[in-house]
């Protein structure tokens, strides 16, 4: 079968290899669609970063080099002994997570934050493949309504939704997302999909702000108002109530917390590859906080999946395929450049 097989840094080849032969509890997946993630583009230009090169993830026995991948949906053609509740044909999403379930974030339900937590397509073969094998905890099914395109991105949207989940808010809250990519998409639709009307959606580049603009979003664009400003106005003062960074980068850090009322979160979803030096006195003042986020768990699938097969998500506009035969020119280059916002990989094509 045809795999994206990663040697390490701007080393990522096409070839055929053989197709993954499944153990007990695993499930074999057709992919359908496997998305090009933001860290798919670290390891290939700056990495290896989480990839491990020589020691073996201590979860899934592997190491460089390995089939990248870690957004896909696909049908099931095969499942191993003891594997309940799957069966061939299904359609499926799949949650990329290995965890060791007896860490202390494992027991409290927690393994997103697993103390030796890995990832499909990351620390194990994965998804831009023809086939992959996964443990059968990594399996949702998908249903009809929901088609295997939009199945690939339940996992980012999941991401956001798990951010939207931490921002503690209500369908009355007023909320800021600083930065429309694909996160930035995914937290104004959760966000909707809770309930919320006020949303503004923080974004400098006129062609992100016309593509999330196209989906029904109101945008402020940094360059040309002054956002806490005009935050404050329409709140007299008091603030939104969750502000999101899925931008990464310091004006939107200190934007953000100029914004935020008292005692609310900045929820930082963003991979941050510098550090920042920014004003924390803003914390301070306003018992404001800045709140971690990372991943999601089989709840925030489940809910994205409900949401979906309501056809709440719409990619028009923001999302299209491409053939796995061109996963760096046509995938990673344009990403880069900024001339695509996400790209899903055929891995027949
Ligand atoms: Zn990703
Ligand atoms: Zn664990």
């Amino acid at each position: 079968m045809r795999a994206a097989m990663y040697y390490g840094n701007h080393k990522l080849e096409i070839e055929d290899i053989p197709e993954p032969t499944l153990s007990a509890g695993q499930v074999k997946v057709r992919v359908s669609r496997n998305g090009i993630c933001g860290t798919d583009l670290h390891e290939y230009y700056d990495g290896p970063i989480f990839i491990p090169p020589d020691q073996p993830h201590p979860l899934t026995g592997k190491s460089m080099p390995l089939v990248i991948g870690h957004e896909f949906s696909g049908v099931v053609t095969e499942v191993g002994p003891g594997v309940t509740d799957v069966n061939e044909r299904d359609r499926v999403a799949i949650e990329p997570i290995y965890r060791c379930g007896h860490c202390r974030p494992c027991k409290t339900g927690r393994y997103n934050l697993c103390n030796s937590v890995g990832f499909h397509g990351l620390m194990a073969d994965g998804g831009m493949a023809e086939y992959t094998v996964v443990p059968q905890d990594q399996i949702h099914q998908l249903p009809n309504s929901i088609p295997l395109e939009m199945g690939a991105l339940v996992e980012p949207m999941s991401v956001a939704y798990h951010a939207a989940i931490l921002g503690e808010v209500n369908d009355q809250s007023q909320a800021l997302i600083y930065g429309a990519g694909p996160i930035g998409i995914g937290l104004w639709f959760a966000l909707r999909g809770m309930g919320l009307t006020e949303i503004d959606v923080v974004e400098p580049s006129p062609t992100r702000r016309n593509a999330i603009e196209a989906l029904g979003a109101r945008t402020l664009d940094p360059t040309g108002v002054d956002v806490p400003e005009l935050i404050a106005d329409r709140t007299d003062g008091n603030g939104v109530d969750a502000a999101f960074d899925a931008a990464g980068v310091a004006p939107a850090i200190e934007s953000a917390l100029e914004c935020i009322g008292e005692r609310r979160p900045l929820i930082s979803v963003a991979i941050y590859d510098k550090p920042l030096s920014t004003p924390l006195i803003n914390l301070v003042l306003r018992e404001r906080r800045i709140q971690g986020t990372i991943c999601y768990t089989g709840d925030d699938y489940r809910a994205v999946i409900a949401l979906m097969a309501q056809g709440h998500y719409d990619t028009t506009g923001w999302v299209e395929t491409i053939p796995m035969s061109g996963v760096l020119e046509q995938g990673f280059e344009e990403l880069r450049a900024g001339r695509k916002m996400k790209l899903l990989v055929d891995p027949t094509a």
